[in-house]
C-alpha cells in the first residue's frame, strides 16, 4: 500500500515537472514572438519615417537630409574652399533670406541685377542681413568688381523663385538704370560664374538669367540685349577652358 502511494506520488511529480517545463517553454516562445513583432514594427516605423523625411528633403522643405538623394554637388559645396578673392560675409539666419535649408542640387548658376542703380555690394549684403528682409543671394558682385558671399554654397538663397532649391544665385550691381555692368563688374561676374561651373562640373549653358526662369526682366540689360548675353556666356566658356588647362 505504502509502495503504491509512493509510486503514484512519483508519477504526479514527474507530470508536474513536465507541465512546468512546457509552461516555461510556452512563455519563452511568447516572449520571443513579442520581441520579434515589436522589432519589426519599430523597423517599419523608422523606415517609413525616413522615406517621408527623405521626400520632404527632396522638396527642400527641411534642412537636414536623411541620407536620401543627397546631390554630390551639394556635398562638394560643403567642403569647397572659398578662394581669397571672394569676401565671405555670411548673413545671419532669419526667415527666407537665410532659412538654412540645404540645396537639393546645383543645376544652374542664376545671374540677376540688383535693380537699384549705384548701390554697392556691401549695401546690398547689409540689406539681405536685415531682420525684415526676405530675399537674398549667394553672391553679390559690386561696382568695382568686388565679390561678397552672403550664404554658404550648400544653402538655399531667396532670389530665383521655384529654382531656389537647386541653383546658386549671383546678384550684380550696376551704375545706372540701363542695368549694364561696368567693365570691372563684368570681369568679376565672368570669373565667379566660371569658377562655380568649373568646381561643380557645369558649363556656360548652365549659367542662366532670372528671366529664363520667370521671364522677369532681370538682369535687365542682358535680357534687352540678347547679343550681350551670348557674349557674356562666351566669355564664361573661355574662362572655364582656362581653368581646365591649369
Ligand atoms: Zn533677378
Amino acid at each position: 500500500m505504502m509502495q503504491g502511494n509512493y509510486n503514484r506520488q512519483a508519477v504526479y511529480s514527474t507530470r508536474r515537472k513536465r507541465r512546468r517545463r512546457r509552461e516555461i517553454l510556452r512563455r519563452i516562445k511568447i516572449c520571443l514572438l513579442t520581441f520579434v513583432v515589436t522589432a519589426a514594427v519599430v523597423c517599419a516605423t523608422v523606415f517609413i519615417f525616413g522615406l517621408i523625411k527623405g521626400q520632404q528633403y527632396d522638396e527642400g522643405f527641411i534642412p537636414s537630409p536623411y541620407g536620401s538623394n543627397v546631390s554630390e554637388r551639394v556635398e562638394k559645396a560643403e567642403e569647397l574652399e572659398i578662394p581669397d578673392w571672394i569676401d565671405v560675409q555670411l548673413i545671419h539666419p532669419h526667415n527666407t533670406a537665410r532659412s538654412e535649408i540645404r540645396l537639393t542640387d546645383i543645376k544652374n548658376i542664376v545671374i540677376h541685377y540688383v535693380g537699384n542703380p549705384d548701390t554697392t555690394a556691401q549695401n546690398n549684403r547689409d540689406y539681405f542681413d536685415k531682420e525684415s528682409t526676405t530675399v537674398s543671394s549667394h553672391f553679390i558682385v559690386g561696382l568695382d568688381g568686388e565679390i561678397i558671399q552672403c550664404l554658404p554654397l550648400y544653402e538655399k538663397s531667396a532670389a530665383s523663385n521655384h529654382r531656389n532649391k537647386d541653383t546658386i544665385s549671383i546678384e550684380v550691381c550696376h551704375p545706372d538704370e540701363t542695368g549694364k555692368f561696368s567693365g570691372e563688374t563684368y570681369r568679376s561676374v565672368v570669373k565667379l560664374a566660371a569658377w562655380l561651373c568649373y568646381e561643380f562640373d557645369l558649363d556656360e549653358k548652365d549659367v542662366i538669367r532670372h528671366y529664363d526662369i520667370t521671364e522677369k526682366i532681370c538682369p535687365k540689360y542682358y535680357v534687352e540685349h540678347e547679343d550681350k548675353w551670348v557674349e557674356l556666356k562666351n566669355d564664361i566658356e573661355n574662362e572655364i577652358a582656362l581653368l581646365k588647362k591649369k
